[in-house]
């Protein structure tokens, strides 16, 4: 064998490594050698090489799997990361928040601080709190920088996964042009992964909520904006520039309301969490008492008053038609809702479901099992977590 071919020999198996430590960092629990294979489509004598090479370079255990006997009484087993010193901090951007938490390399969170901001407009600042809620966390769970293995942070843009830069045009428009990855690294002195908030939120719901043990899912993120976190196979699918899911965009029959990307009847204009807030101080006042929309209480509160259920439901609908077109495209076994209009709503998950049984092609309509969140408003914080998880064990993985 030649250097050239030994090269890519060697660069075809490390790509293999952080392939199969990216998929255990997204499956807390562990997984066996089979669903390795399938998960990754490589064969079960190069799935053996790689577990072998990463147990020798103690990254991962294998052990024995709970209630899991094989057929002949053998029990199977799992191949799992092993956990070790350090911490690593997720950092989740909302509209007008920002949150941050520390957490040991299991993913256990030791921990959380959010302030409010409005992050849309004022990107520095943000930026500036960010770094400030990450010391903070760190020092209230007994550690430094200095103990720091990974950062991840999640922004609520689209991020041009090629130039690491956010896209133009119109959504969130003071940040583009930015390097958020940067922006941070310069604050905290380490590298800093990015994604778009939805994917955070499916890789949080995958590894610690909702979607564990999925591989074929859909987050929908329904807060101020609709997005869409796409897992396929187990791993985010990002499309070829890294803005796939952008649902929130899509245009409704009927609509006609000017958006903020440029267009007109987009999903976001008719439901969000602030026209649905709106139609509930309509609903909610009563004759002595008029009510503006921050008087509503929590959504997830009003599920037992039967007009809000109502608005909720419809709200569900609308968005239900659009998840139908997905569901007939993609095919999943789950559409998992978070954000502030989906954790926890049951009347907006009853809609969605009503919408896409109506509207998805009939097989896929059953296949896809409309569930609401675990994890709540923590989901984009703690995928953070598993994807600064994910990359401190990549770094790990070694080049021969
Ligand atoms: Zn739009």
């Amino acid at each position: 064998m030649d250097s050239n071919d030994s090269a890519s020999l060697s660069a075809r198996r490390k790509r293999t490594r952080d392939q199969v430590v990216a998929i255990l960092a997204d499956h807390g629990n562990g997984l066996t050698r089979a669903s390795l294979s399938r998960m990754t489509g490589l064969s079960a004598s190069a799935i053996s090489d790689c577990v072998s090479f990463l147990r020798a370079s103690g990254l991962v255990v294998e052990s024995s799997a709970p209630g899991k006997a094989s057929g002949r009484g053998r029990r199977a087993t799992v191949i799992s990361l092993v956990s070790d010193e350090g911490v690593v901090v997720g950092i989740d951007f909302g509209h007008s928040h920002v949150s941050a938490a520390a957490a040991t390399t299991a993913g256990e969170v030791l921990h959380r601080c959010a302030a409010a901001i409005d992050v849309d407009h004022r990107p520095g600042p943000a930026m500036d709190l960010a770094a400030e809620l990450a010391r903070e966390c760190l020092q209230r769970s007994g550690h430094t920088l200095d103990d720091v293995l990974g950062i991840a942070a999640g922004i609520p843009g689209p991020l041009d996964i090629r130039t690491q830069v956010v896209r133009p045009p119109t959504i969130l428009a003071d940040w583009v042009g930015l390097a958020p990855a940067a922006e941070l690294e310069r604050r905290l002195g380490h590298p800093v992964s990015i994604g778009n908030d939805a994917d955070m939120g499916a890789r949080g719901e995958q590894a610690y909520g909702a979607a564990r043990g999925l591989e074929d899912f859909l987050y929908i993120k329904a807060s101020h904006g609709i997005g869409a976190g796409i897992i396929v196979g187990g791993r985010p699918y990002r499309g070829a520039t890294g803005i796939a899911g952008e649902i929130g965009h899509t245009q409704i029959p009927g609509a006609g309301n000017w958006c903020r990307c440029g267009s007109r009847g987009c999903l976001e204009t008719v439901v969000s969490v602030t026209t649905v807030r709106r139609q509930l101080a309509h609903v909610l006042a009563t004759h002595e008492d008029s009510l503006d929309d921050s008087a509503v209480p929590p959504l997830a509160e009003l599920s037992d008053n039967p007009a809000a259920a109502r608005v909720l439901s419809e709200a569900g609908r609308t968005v239900g038609r659009v998840l139908a077109g997905l569901v007939n495209c993609l095919n999943p076994s789950a559409l998992v809702l978070g954000g502030e209009l989906g954790a926890g709503n049951e009347p907006f998950a009853a809609g969605i479901r009503e919408s896409v049984a109506r509207y998805a092609q009939p097989a896929s309509a059953q296949a896809a099992e409309v569930r609401t969140g675990r994890l709540g408003a923590e989901a984009e914080v703690r995928g953070a977590i598993a994807a600064a998880i994910a990359a401190t064990r990549i770094q790990l993985t070694g080049t021969n």
